[in-house]
């Protein structure tokens, strides 16, 4: 299969309708990173999700709407879901709630409840749009690997596997979506993201994180290994700076080509060695993490990470998708 590249205008919005309708996949921008997306109400479609991503089979997917869609078709919404669908979408917060059944169960991989998500992206919304139907969607990447924040991303992975990739440039969020249970009477963060505990807090009145070890698990997709390089990798954290500056001289000696990943600060003290730094704010730190992670993986062997440190909360989900792509072990 040829995989085209394409600009998001009225040619490219319809055969990416007529792709969909056929029970096809669309790769599309999104504010956070790129989705694969399918029709959400075809059985067949949704499996094709699964297959071309080589996605466990049981780690559901999040059904993506425009702006303008009323998502109680989908779900029972509660009190405080509405105040955060006020407050915070379209946007970067996907909602977990109770499932009214109208969609593929395979999306859900048979549980009772639905992610629902209303993308901010301009070219999201005129493809969902476009679509005409809800749009069950992973981000665009081979499973495991770093997660896709360009067409070009896209294309590297799941090239000969798709038709098409619509391309609305660079995904400014830098990072997936916060995943947010409102299914119970305190909301419950099951994926950190750019909306933050304290913005759920402030609006909800309560917020509390996932506690992974207790009891079923309750985001499938936390057991998963994710955001992968296809690199060695290492992760040091800061005070053991010294420690992780004679791993990359041990490196060099066995041969490899080492390269760090790390902020501003930390790269001022790498005079004479090589690094990607990913910048100093919080926002700059989930903006460049997966476009660092696949530059790396491109030139060098040997990543090693340094733990990040921003201005603000949103680095509770960076350095939880930057810990595991590096292997989360010092
Ligand atoms: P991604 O591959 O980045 O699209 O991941 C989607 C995330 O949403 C995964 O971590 C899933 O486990 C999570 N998710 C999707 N649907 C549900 C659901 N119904 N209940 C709990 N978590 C979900
Ligand atoms: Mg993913």
């Amino acid at each position: 299969m040829q995989t085209v590249i394409s600009d998001i205008n009225e040619e490219s919005l319809a055969l990416a309708s007529k792709i969909i309708r056929e029970g096809g996949l669309v790769a599309f921008p999104t504010e956070t990173v790129y989705g694969l997306g399918a029709d959400a109400t075809n059985d067949d479609a949704v499996r094709a999700i699964y297959a071309a991503k080589g996605r466990p089979s049981d780690n559901p997917l999040i059904v993506h709407v425009p702006p303008e869609y009323d998502v109680s078709n989908l779900v029972y919404i509660t009190e405080s879901a509405l105040k955060l669908t006020k407050a915070y979408l379209p946007g970067p917060l996907t909602m977990v709630y109770k499932s009214k059944g109208k969609v593929s169960p395979l999306v859900s991989c048979g549980l009772d409840t639905l992610a629902v998500r209303v993308p901010a992206h301009r070219g999201a919304a005129r493809f969902l749009r476009a679509a005409g139907v809800p749009i069950a969607a992973p981000s665009a990447n081979v499973s495991k690997h770093v997660s896709p924040v360009t067409a070009r991303h896209v294309y590297d992975d799941l090239a000969g596997k798709i038709p098409l990739i619509l391309d609305g440039g660079s995904s400014c969020g830098g990072i997936e979506s916060t995943v947010l249970d409102v299914t119970g009477e305190v909301p419950v963060i099951l994926r950190s993201g750019l909306v933050t505990f304290d913005m759920i807090k402030a609006v909800a009145g309560r917020c509390e994180y996932v506690h992974s070890t207790d009891g079923p698990v309750r985001s499938p997709g936390m057991k998963y290994k994710h955001y992968s390089p296809r690199a060695e990798t290492a992760y040091f954290e800061r005070d053991r700076l010294a420690e992780a500056v004679s791993e990359y001289k041990s490196a060099l000696n066995r041969g490899l080509s080492p390269i760090f990943i790390c902020d501003d600060k930390i790269a001022a003290q790498l005079e004479g060695m090589e690094y990607i730094s990913l910048g100093s704010t919080s926002e700059q730190l989930a903006a460049n993490v997966y476009t660092a992670l696949r530059q790396a993986e491109k030139t060098h062997n040997f990543i090693i990470g340094v733990a990040l440190k921003g201005d603000s909360q949103v680095d509770v989900g960076v350095m939880n998708r930057f810990v595991k792509a590096m292997g989360g072990k010092t």
